[in-house]
């Protein structure tokens, strides 16, 4: 999600394919996962945060990458330092490499389908925890990010926090993730669309949304969430689209 490309190889990169989509899995991805989960402050609580970030995240970037599939293309998934990345794999079209293209529409469909995964990850979750006698609840955070919790009695105190930890990493995570700032999928939604009804001029509206909307979240993490790496994730996010949007013009963003 922060890299607009791949990272190169590493001898020590986890490869496997699943449901014939290659991924690889970055050491640095580890890295940030434990850092990222260092603040639960319990063992336990990294030891459950680690594989279900990690379960999480591909299952965010299977949903891209079974519609980019769908639509011809041949996905491939990256997971590194900042996040998930999946990319179509050109094929050669004498010496240049294309891709497969897309319908605005379907480009739009694609990008909706990570966060959508998650969604219905956390649905199922949800649905088990009410199947086997939890109770399932929402909270509001800041008074408008539903974050649903599931309960059950003591002697499951491990499987809620299992199923809490999947919850928050896929509903509050899939919402940031749909906010019109680059390179989050949100970002891209705002770019399609922007360009769809000025071609002219979309790219670069959809930078200054990014800036602009980066900056919000910003101060809204810190102030609002007291959270400074969200804070961080978007004044990063916002500098990011801020130096695109001063670049020339042949970066190929435009
Ligand atoms: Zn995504």
């Amino acid at each position: 999600m922060l890299l607009f490309s791949q990272p190169p190889p590493t001898r020590y990169d986890l490869r496997f394919t699943l449901i014939g989509i290659p991924v690889r899995v970055h050491p640095l991805f580890w890295l940030m996962t434990a850092l990222l989960g260092a603040s639960s402050g319990s063992l336990i609580g990294l030891l459950i945060w680690i594989p279900a970030v990690f379960v999480s995240i591909l299952v965010h970037e299977l949903g891209h990458a079974l519609t980019m599939r769908r639509y011809g293309q041949v996905p491939q998934i990256v997971l590194h330092i900042g996040g998930g990345l999946t990319s179509a794999e050109p094929f050669w079209w004498g010496n240049r490499p294309v891709v497969v293209p897309l319908t605005p529409g379907q480009e739009v469909l694609i990008s909706l389908s990570g966060p959508g995964a998650g969604f219905l990850l956390s649905a199922i979750v949800m649905g088990v925890a009410a199947a086997v006698g939890g109770s399932v609840g929402v909270t509001l955070l800041l008074g408008i990010l539903p974050l649903p919790v599931v309960g059950f009695s003591v002697n499951l105190g491990i499987a809620a926090l299992i199923a809490n930890t999947f919850l928050w990493v896929n509903v509050f995570w899939g919402l940031i993730n749909l906010l019109p700032v680059f390179p989050l999928d949100g970002g891209n939604i705002a770019r399609t669309l922007l360009i769809r009804s000025d071609p002219w001029n979309g790219a670069r509206n959809a930078l200054r949304l990014s800036v602009a909307s980066g900056a919000v979240c910003a101060v809204a993490g810190l102030i609002l969430l007291g959270n400074p790496f969200v804070a961080l994730l978007f004044g990063f996010l916002a500098f990011q689209s801020y130096q695109l949007l001063q670049g020339n013009p042949g970066s190929g963003f435009f």
